[in-house]
């Protein structure tokens, strides 16, 4: 989409709506208005906070997170609601602590999801530092056997959250290279921005044949304090994590507004697990609440959208994205014509992005002119990724929408013990569910080609 196609379709809404009323577009404007000014957002959010909390994926209490979310959608008024179950590994932290030897200094520590166990008394190695990921690649084995290898870097705010895509590979790459070069454990520099003693947690993972060895992230003050200690001199640290792994279960959660033409699917939706420090808030009961409510608004507001409006509230994104997987896998043969997930917290709508068919972006032009109004800017180019859970989706064809959120103070909270209700605007929460309204009501009541693969 060029500004001029912007302009020029806000120009042709305009003339219309004087002169002969497009009545999707003036719905959509409605629906927009609708749910700025009261929608179930909030009270959802809050209620799931309250009587669930954190939700780790195969945890009972992701359990309990599914059968709120079915109640949820039954009291909103969705139907066809549906629980697809899958296999998953269920890894559980256990007990964890860190200090330096010879010193006072303990370390605020979070054992990395998928990591393996130090003995239960823990275990004393001396630390091998490195600056980033790509000198440890460089390392030779000798440098790193039998340590505790510390991978350090910089992590910036952004506010598209680039800075995470950027140094995510330490997270998630970093420990298995360790454990090739033989090292005894791995301590990480957390994946945030903040300055806090709060650890960033997050999952990591391991090829098959490459042992999963303990893996921590330090919260930003430590590792700090643990890179000015590897510029002094030799560095010997006591690392106890005791997290266990076993075979679990976990599930998918979906409902409807069943459409008029019967065979078109649009899907929206956020992840219903959440890592277990936190309260799984930002990361995504937000995602949850707003999805729900636009599919609410859309539903108590709006006339039957042409297209199925399908809410889906995928599980186990957190530990390798287990449920976006296996619902790309099972819903392949289904015609999904667009798909977008709501996964990157609860603060502003910034940018909306598509990846559609060549048909179908004159509808995303209809939707840049009708998020105008909320702040929201069309970004030139037809390639949004989607996001992790819809991934799977896009791969097989479904056109991908992408409400960006304003990440600016994502990662001062993201997989922390702060995750949690008092961080949430309730004024950007509406303003997302009036963006999700918006598009997707704009999406379903159309019928222009969106798929990128038949
Ligand atoms: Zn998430």
């Amino acid at each position: 989409m060029t500004i001029r196609t912007i302009i020029a379709a806000t120009l042709a809404l305009a003339t219309s709506a004087q002169a002969a009323p497009d009545d999707r577009i003036a719905i959509a404007a409605k629906l927009r208005d609708t749910a700025l000014a009261s929608n179930p957002a909030w009270p959802l959010l809050v209620d799931l906070t309250d009587s669930v909390g954190q939700r780790l994926a195969g945890s009972e209490a992701e359990a309990r997170g599914r059968a709120w979310a079915k109640a949820a959608m039954q009291k909103l008024g969705l139907v066809n609601i549906r629980e697809e179950a899958f296999p998953i590994t269920f890894w559980q932290r256990g007990q964890e602590s860190a200090r330096v030897l010879g010193s006072n200094h303990s370390l605020a520590i979070t054992a990395l999801g998928n990591s393996g166990a130090t003995p239960a008394a823990g275990l004393t190695a001396p630390v091998a530092c490195f600056d980033t990921l790509a000198a440890l690649r460089a390392a030779p084995d000798a440098a790193v056997k039998g340590r505790i290898v510390f991978i350090d870097h910089r992590m910036t705010v952004t506010q598209d959250g680039s800075s995470y895509g950027i140094n995510g590979g330490v997270r998630r790459a970093g420990p298995a290279v360790a454990a090739q070069k033989g090292a005894a454990a791995v301590m990480i520099r957390s994946l945030g921005t903040d300055h806090h003693r709060n650890p960033h947690t997050g999952s990591t993972s391991f090829p098959a044949g490459t042992p999963a060895i303990p893996a921590v992230a330090l919260a930003l003050p430590d590792a700090e304090l643990v890179g000015r200690l590897c510029a002094r001199g030799p560095v010997q640290v006591h690392l106890v994590s005791t997290p266990t792994s076993q075979p679990g279960q976990s599930a998918n959660i979906s409902g409807e507004i069943p459409g008029s033409v019967p065979g078109e699917i649009v899907v929206l939706g956020g992840h219903l697990d959440s890592w277990d420090i936190g309260q799984g808030v930002f990361d995504d009961g937000a995602g949850v609440a707003i999805t729900l409510a636009a599919a609410a608004t859309i539903k108590a507001s709006g006339p039957q959208p042409r297209r199925t409006v399908r809410v889906v509230l995928w599980g186990s994104e957190e530990i390798g994205v287990v449920g976006g997987r296996a619902y790309g896998e099972a819903h392949k043969q289904e015609n999904i014509v667009l798909a977008g997930e709501s996964d990157f917290g609860a603060d502003r709508v910034w940018r909306v992005e598509s990846r559609v068919a060549a048909t179908g972006l004159p509808l995303f032009s209809e939707i840049a002119a009708a998020l105008a109004p909320l702040g929201v800017q069309p970004q030139p180019g037809n390639d949004s990724g989607g996001g992790a859970d819809v991934g799977p989706l896009a791969a097989l064809g479904s056109g991908v929408l992408e409400l960006a959120q304003d990440g600016t103070r994502y990662f001062d909270y993201h997989h922390t013990p702060d995750d949690t209700l008092d961080k949430v605007d309730r004024a950007q929460l509406d303003q997302n569910v009036a963006a999700w309204t918006t598009a997707i009501w704009l999406a379903a009541s159309d019928d222009r080609p969106l798929r990128t693969k038949p």
